[in-house]
């Protein structure tokens, strides 16, 4: 049997990893910038984590949701004191998609109401709505199609109240910080009058902070700049650091009825025992307040050079912009902390191939112009050098 063929693979080979390091079958050293997609919050193999999980693999790795699991509540009163969401319930699955699926549903039975408005440029998920609520056409089939979605422009208040005035909408929802659509941060004005509009119209507001949080903006969650409180956030990616987890804090305004909400898989031992792992590093190592120096180290550096094209820094200094005829040049910098977008003004594919294979670095990338960083959050001052060295060199900044 062969695999289905659906994924663009490098032609890297990785066995061995710690902190933000990658080692593949050759022995080569891989500086890794995307932390397999934004997952390896906390490093790559802490020790710690490691610990944490082999003890649970040796005591129970699994049962169901139907007997008590004291790792879940110890879980649930972590994260409400690590993100200052104290007084929200935590519902535990498997996923970033799935976290999006139950919130979507949830809204749904909260409200009485089918239709769901979100963004162009939005990444939510593949599974049936999450999909539908995903500005891709391409990886929505005909069966997802049939979700009633509204989209409306990233800062277009007036679009989302044309749609609220309907009456059908049960919710709204956008990403902390847009990732996969290229690093673009909804401004705390618009953020604030989205809330109030969803509150006005009696619409759940659903914030998926699967990619933006979890301590990547250097706040546990990237809209808690902004200073509103959503009814819904969703989680994955790094809030176990690579062991599959997913999960959604609550608003107290939601009443659980029995059966409402389910799934084998979540919230089981290993899972969580990774989960808290993850919270003790977070808090010991202090990688939320990490993340932020040095997001803005990177971006303090990256805009230096291109005064006139960084969205997140007023004031940087000079540099000399000569460049080869033909190879792409910088047009926006942006993101906040760990989530950084460095777009250009044509495809990036070779000099990610260059950073990858010459220069032993893993990037991200968003469409073809947009160049993504999402290290783990442990990423050094040597680390942010290294990268910043090597792509100025290839990108004669
Ligand atoms: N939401 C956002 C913002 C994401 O970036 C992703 C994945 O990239 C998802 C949801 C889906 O998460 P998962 O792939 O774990 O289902």
């Amino acid at each position: 049997m062969e695999l289905f063929d659906v994924y663009s693979l490098f032609d890297v080979t990785p066995v061995r990893a710690r902190g933000c390091k990658v080692w593949d079958d050759k022995g080569t050293e891989y500086l890794d910038l995307y932390g397999g997609h934004a997952v390896i919050s906390v490093g790559h193999c802490h020790p710690h984590y490691v610990e944490a999980l082999t003890r649970q693999a040796g005591r129970i790795g699994f049962y169901s949701n139907s007997v008590r699991n004291p790792l879940q509540e110890e879980l649930a009163r972590r994260i409400g004191v690590a993100s200052g969401y104290e007084d929200y319930s935590l519902f535990l699955d498997n996923s970033g998609a799935e976290s999006n699926e139950n919130a979507l549903k949830l809204a749904s039975f909260h409200t009485g109401r089918d239709r769901v408005v979100a963004f162009r440029k939005s990444f939510h998920g593949r599974t049936s709505g999450a999909v539908a609520v995903t500005d891709n056409p391409a990886i929505v089939s005909p069966f997802n199609a049939n979700h009633k979605v509204t989209f409306c422009e990233l800062g277009d208040l007036a679009a989302v109240e044309a749609a609220l005035l309907g009456g059908d909408v049960a919710a709204v929802i956008i990403e902390g910080i847009q990732g996969c659509g290229g690093i673009n941060i909804p401004t705390a004005g618009f953020m604030q009058e989205l809330s109030a509009l969803c509150r006005k119209y009696g619409t759940v507001l659903v914030l998926d902070e699967v990619q933006s949080g979890y301590g990547r903006t250097g706040k546990f969650f990237a809209h808690q700049w902004t200073g509103i409180r959503p009814d819904i956030i969703t989680m994955g990616k790094g809030i176990a650091n690579g062991f599959p987890c997913g999960g959604i804090l609550i608003s107290p305004e939601f009443m659980a009825r029995k059966s409402m909400l389910g799934t084998t898989f979540g919230g089981n031992y290993l899972a969580c025992a990774c989960a808290l792992a993850v919270l003790d590093i977070i808090e010991d190592e202090g990688l939320m307040a990490n993340a932020l120096a040095c997001g803005d180290y990177l971006l303090d550096s990256l805009s230096s050079c291109h005064p006139e094209r960084s969205d997140c820094h007023p004031e940087p200094s000079s540099c000399h912009p000569e460049r080869s005829e033909g190879s792409p040049a910088i047009t926006s910098i942006r993101g906040r902390g760990l989530m950084i977008g460095i777009e250009f003004n044509g495809p990036i594919a070779e000099l990610r191939r260059k950073l990858l294979y010459e220069r032993h670095i893993f990037t991200g990338v968003a469409g073809t112009n947009i160049v993504r960083l999402l290290p783990p959050l442990c990423l050094t001052k040597e680390d942010c050098d290294y990268f910043l060295s090597n792509f100025a060199e290839l990108t004669e900044i």
